[in-house]
């Protein structure tokens, strides 16, 4: 289906402001609210699927023309940094020009990647440190969970489990860092496993 008039036209706009040429628009619908979308530069397009939402809409559109606007992605350490505090500063600065009201623009983008609140309150969007600190004291209220002792405290002994290595005693995994770390240790390790129950 093409795209509605709205939407092309706010795209003609961005990219005239940005002085960039536009790429192709490509318009699809799906069930439920909100919206999602792809940009591929090497196609030229940035494509939506478009939910009910008519704000999420254009949030989402402004969010894939903050990708196109972007340098094609730095690598840090190996890693693209596809939406960190660069991207960020372009697409809160797009939602802030093109209609979209701060506080919807942190709660619609907060909703599909919660690390956008930590750049939105470094990029001082407005609203951005209240909704970050409800957020955290949101999860402090959430039910504790009771943790118990499975296995009590003992000496790691590593053992190969098929292709992992694993706590001979208690038999939990040990990988990454803690492994390396356990392996250069001359002291002996210490490990205890918990178990969480639902309070
Ligand atoms: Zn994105
Ligand atoms: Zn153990």
């Amino acid at each position: 289906m093409s795209a509605p008039g709205w939407a092309t036209d706010l795209l003609a706009q961005v990219c005239a402001d940005a002085g960039v040429a536009p790429p192709g628009l490509l318009w699809r619908t799906r069930r439920g609210e909100h919206s999602t979308g792809v940009t591929r530069r090497a196609d030229g397009t940035v494509a939506v699927r478009a939910g009910s939402d008519p704000l999420d809409q254009r949030l989402t559109l402004l969010h894939e023309l903050a990708h196109w606007l972007a340098a094609p992605s730095r690598r840090r350490r190996g890693r693209s940094v596809h939406h960190g505090r660069a991207f960020y500063a372009t697409a809160f600065d797009l939602y802030r020009r093109y209609g979209i009201p701060d506080a919807d623009a942190l709660r619609l983008e907060s909703a599909r990647y919660r690390s956008s609140l930590r750049h939105a309150v470094a990029l001082r969007v407005p609203g951005a440190a209240t909704a970050l600190a409800e957020h955290r004291a949101a999860i402090t209220r959430r039910p504790r969970r009771r943790w118990r002792v499975l296995v009590p405290e003992h000496r790691v002994t590593l053992e190969r489990d098929g292709r992992w290595t694993v706590c001979g005693t208690c038999g939990q995994r040990v990988v990454g860092v803690n492994l390396a770390r356990m392996r250069r240790s001359r002291r002996p390790v210490r490990h205890v496993l918990m178990t969480a129950e639902s309070a």
